[in-house]
């Protein structure tokens, strides 16, 4: 990892607009667990059944029992991690434009992170199905599944479920962010689910260089990314963003 280390931060200090792919390997760390991979909900059930649009309209309080009331309390208690904190920093130093996030946890802004597309919307608003009004999550009883409007109708999360369209905002902002991009870091994602899957291949495409962390090889490894960093995001970026501040450090002092 050393020196993949070393040679991803050359890349992040020489490149003018980097943008970051996330997925939920990133949030691992904050003890909110992955859909595939070892510790994920997929050991349990399969997201793909009970994350899906059709399973929550036909039955609302079996999907709130089981997936959001799983993911409910963690969402709510968890904190940034060191890889958050990294991609935040990298803004901060004016590297990183833009992070788009598969994650639903709202924790990049928490980062500090300011300009991030919700590829996948997200778990802090509840919309109603029958009046389409809006409520903070917070401020919705949670005791009673599924929750309830005022006016009687189910409460859904503001997230994308399997079997929905990314919202055309979202996946608008995310294709001009991967095609203006000179390197695009993918964090913590399987690439498996489309399209977020295919913002690597626009960046690819359009010059970009393409890296990867994550403790396993994906789909998009030695085809679409040049370079796997093979391990968690939170080492991977506390010691990336430190190399990177130490050749920025070097450049100012020549
Ligand atoms: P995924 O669950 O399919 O894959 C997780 C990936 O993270 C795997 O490739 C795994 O090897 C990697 N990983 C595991 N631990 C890691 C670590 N410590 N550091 C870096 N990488 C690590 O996730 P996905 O690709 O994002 O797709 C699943 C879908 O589920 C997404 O649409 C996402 O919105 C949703 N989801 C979101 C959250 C969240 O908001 N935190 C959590 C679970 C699922
Ligand atoms: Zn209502």
């Amino acid at each position: 990892m050393e020196d993949s280390i070393k040679k991803v931060a050359g890349y992040i200090a020489a490149a003018k607009h980097v943008v970051a792919l996330t997925g939920a390997g990133i949030s691992v760390e904050s003890g909110i667990p992955p859909f595939r991979g070892k510790g994920g909900l997929w050991e349990k059930f399969d997201p793909m059944e009970v994350a899906h649009i059709d399973s929550f309209m036909k039955n609302p309080e079996k999907v709130w029992r089981l997936l959001i009331s799983a993911m409910k309390d963690l969402l709510v208690s968890a904190k940034p991690n060191a890889a958050h904190l990294g991609l935040a920093r990298l803004e901060e130093l004016g590297l990183l434009k833009t992070v788009i996030t598969q994650n639903i946890d709202g924790l990049h802004q928490m980062a500090g992170n300011t300009d991030v597309v919700e590829f996948h919307g997200n778990f802090a608003w509840l919309r109603c199905l029958d009046c389409g009004s809006r409520e903070q999550t917070v401020e919705v009883e949670l005791s009673q599944m599924p929750p309830k409007c005022e006016c009687g109708g189910i409460f859904r999360p503001e997230c994308v479920f399997f079997g929905e369209t990314i919202p055309p905002k979202e996946l608008d902002r995310s294709q001009i962010a991967a095609s203006t991009c000179d390197l695009m870091l993918v964090v913590g994602t399987s690439a498996v689910v489309q399209p977020a899957a295919f913002m690597p291949v626009i960046a690819k495409q359009s010059g970009a260089t393409v890296i990867e962390i994550n403790p396993e090889p994906t789909p998009l490894t030695g085809t679409t990314s040049t370079i796997l960093v093979q391990g968690k995001a939170g080492k991977a970026m506390r010691e990336i963003t430190a190399e990177v501040e130490r050749i920025l450090a070097d450049k100012r002092q020549l």
